[in-house]
């Protein structure tokens, strides 16, 4: 296997390549591929997660996204307590207290995925979440759905994790996907230098941009960068004629002060192309995930903000303030 490195903020990894005979094939690491998708973009949509992202958001529901290689997941409800997984392990990497909570299966610190627990292990409770594909491979589940695209305006979104972190592969998807006709759409998280959207561009239909939050700092605290490169980019997104979604996440705690959106709402009406503005209010679905991937999930007590009176109107209360700059605006995406 060859490797390309990649270094986040915890450590480097290296994306694995299969050595091929086809040398014009590009590969990526995903994680999944979702068809039938409703969400994301319009009509029905072949949804393709990449792993990999510049990116720590505390808040992230794809955390499986976050590191661009393939990782082991523990899932405790098929564990069969056997002990297999932890003689194969030579890094003493799993808690030798096998009855243990899901959480604590792994240590991540001495973990380097190797996988001898998941080939080991009888009942697939131990799994690798990634999996390295070729753009010919994902192009052809792509394609198979080319009729509900053409009755629906659907098409193909690339997610994560943020496309442009594996940029060959997003770039050549894209591509293959746009030169036979199927709507090409990318939710991206706006860290990425110029030169790449400005590369994809000929190949998109419409993006789908989060703004996190106004200020550098706070930014940078929440996320691990600071938002300039983020905005910049928008802008100039803007100024090229792609049509845009714009996507907050509405977080409590972090970006849902009166401040904040009142400059959110002026930036964005301030912004060419628009199409609308999607609210994304905070939630817990991704909460599991963080327990099989054997990780601390910081924001694991917060509640959702639409589980509340109280929350359900600050939703209300952000989608006025949008809506009073001209914008139109939903809830969800
Ligand atoms: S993947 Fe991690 S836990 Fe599993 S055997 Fe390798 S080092 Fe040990
Ligand atoms: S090998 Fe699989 S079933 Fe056995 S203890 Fe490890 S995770 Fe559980």
């Amino acid at each position: 296997m060859k490797g390309s490195e990649y270094h986040t903020k915890e450590k480097v990894v290296s994306i694995p390549r299969p050595q091929t005979s086809d040398s014009s094939s590009i590969y990526g690491v995903i994680t999944n591929i979702q068809v039938y998708s409703l969400h994301d973009g319009p009509g029905v949509r072949t949804m393709v997660f990449l792993k990999g992202c510049p990116l720590i958001c505390d808040w992230c529901c794809n955390p499986e996204c976050e590191s661009p290689a393939p990782e082991v997941e523990f899932y405790k409800s098929k564990c069969v307590i056997c002990g297999a997984c932890l003689k194969a392990c030579q890094r003493k990497a799993i808690n030798p207290d096998l009855e243990l909570k899901s959480g604590a299966k792994i240590n991540k610190d001495l973990c380097d995925e190797c996988g001898d627990c998941v080939k080991t292990c009888p009942v697939e409770a131990l799994k690798f979440v990634g999996k390295v594909v070729s753009v010919d491979e994902v192009m052809e589940k792509v394609r198979k759905d080319k009729y509900f695209y053409l009755t629906s305006q659907g098409g193909l979104t690339i997610s994560g994790g943020e496309p442009l972190y594996q940029f060959e592969f997003t770039h050549k998807l894209l591509k293959s996907a746009y030169e036979e006709n199927i709507d090409t759409v990318i939710e991206t998280c706006g860290y990425a230098p110029w030169r790449r959207y400005a590369q994809i561009l000929p190949y998109l239909n419409l993006v789908l941009y989060d703004i996190k939050h106004m200020d550098p700092v706070k930014h940078k605290q929440m996320t691990g960068v600071s938002n300039r490169l983020i905005l910049s980019n928008l802008k100039k997104l803007s100024k090229s004629g792609m049509p845009l979604v714009i996507r907050l996440p509405l977080i409590p705690e972090f970006n849902l002060d009166r401040d904040n959106i009142a400059k959110t709402a002026e930036f964005i009406s301030n912004l060419e192309n628009v199409i609308e503005v999607n609210l994304m209010p905070f939630h817990q679905l991704g909460k599991d995930k963080y327990c099989r991937l054997c990780r601390e999930y910081s924001l694991k007590d917060l509640k959702a903000l639409d589980s509340d009176a109280e929350g359900v109107a600050k939703i209300r209360e952000i989608k006025s303030v949008l809506e009073a700059h001209g914008l139109r605006v939903t809830v969800g995406g």
